[in-house]
């Protein structure tokens, strides 16, 4: 059987894609991921800016909301993860753990994954005092020392939420003022528990079985110390999960797919990104499912084409 569409991806944008095929009566297939269904927003608490929730919603609710609104319209949302695509010609090729697809169109709503900090031991301590998401191991440090590292909305979101458990939580910043949003920087700079590192960055990871302390740099003077920590929070930012079409698709030099906007285009017909992926810019969930919509939209005007 050939599908109309299939989306890859389940955060915000592949769920709004899905939703606008599944209305638009093109029986879309969303292959959901076996571990990461559901998106970065999965990993989140509380979402204070998605509109037309006044109170706020928690972030896993808000992509239950999501699921089950594209299931209503007839969205058959699978539980693979996907190993190969093959996007050439007019029917693309789809490979997942359990099952070959083809389809006309596909959506590519892949997110992104966390970075990694690149030193040594790190892979070595991730689930002995290096994390990647405070609201799943948050709770594993209750009353000890939390270094965060970064300066961007997600390093304060972090270290608010972490600061319900630890003794002290040290938000180390490589430079002396933050990228984050004012909303966000403000909540976290106002915490009693939270203190900032500034123009200091961290150079080793201290511990044999468990994260012990961090050695940071002042990245001005140069000067070292060290500073006692059993977690460890990196919150530096993302890199898009586009490694499935690298050799196929533009990507741009930080391996976000190119589209051609204000479309969600990409240079393959019937091919589409949206979402973080294809977001080097803003990285909302707003615009996520903004985007979502988008490639839905494209796709349909396509496969209309290949009718005309
Ligand atoms: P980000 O905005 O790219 O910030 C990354 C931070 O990490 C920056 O402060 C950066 O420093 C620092 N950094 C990068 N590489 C580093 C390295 N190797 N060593 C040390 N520090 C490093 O990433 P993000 O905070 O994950 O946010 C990504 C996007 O998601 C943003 O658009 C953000 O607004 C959005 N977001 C929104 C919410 C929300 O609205 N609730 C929550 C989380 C994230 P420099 O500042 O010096 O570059």
């Amino acid at each position: 059987m050939i599908h109309d569409v299939i989306i890859v991806g389940s955060g915000p944008a592949g769920y709004t894609a899905a939703i606008y095929a599944a209305r638009a009566q093109l029986a879309p297939i969303v292959l959901a991921g076996s571990v990461t269904a559901g998106g970065a927003l999965m990993n989140t608490t509380e979402v204070e800016n998605y509109p037309g929730f006044t109170e706020g919603i928690m972030g896993p609710d808000l992509m239950t909301h999501m699921q089950e609104q594209a299931e209503r319209f007839g969205a058959d949302i699978r539980y693979e993860d996907v190993t190969a695509l093959d996007l050439e010609g007019e029917v693309k090729r789809i490979t997942t753990d359990d099952e070959v697809y083809e389809a006309r169109t596909v959506i590519i709503s892949t997110g992104s994954e966390y970075r990694k900090l690149g030193l040594e031991g790190e892979d070595r301590l991730s689930g002995h005092g290096v994390s990647y998401c405070a609201t799943c191991d948050g709770f594993f440090f209750k009353d000890q020392d939390i270094v965060v590292v970064g300066g961007g909305d997600s390093a304060m979101e972090e270290a608010t939420f972490l600061s319900r458990f630890g003794r002290t939580v040290t938000v180390v910043h490589r430079r002396d003022s933050l990228r984050a949003s004012a909303a966000m920087a403000r909540k976290a700079m106002d915490d009693p528990k939270i203190s900032f590192a500034w123009n200091s960055k961290v150079v080793s990871l201290n511990g044999e079985a468990a994260l012990e302390s961090v050695t940071l740099e002042d990245t001005v003077t140069g000067e070292h110390r060290e500073l006692p920590a059993s977690g460890l929070f990196v919150a530096i930012g993302q890199i898009p999960r586009s490694e499935l079409v690298a050799e196929v698709l533009d990507l741009d030099e930080a391996g976000y797919i190119k589209v051609e906007a204000p479309s969600q285009r990409t240079k393959i017909p019937g091919v589409f990104a949206c979402g973080d992926v294809a977001d080097p810019v803003y990285q909302q969930a707003i615009t996520a499912a903004g985007s979502g919509c988008r490639a839905a939209l494209d796709a349909e005007h396509y496969l209309a084409s290949l009718k005309a």
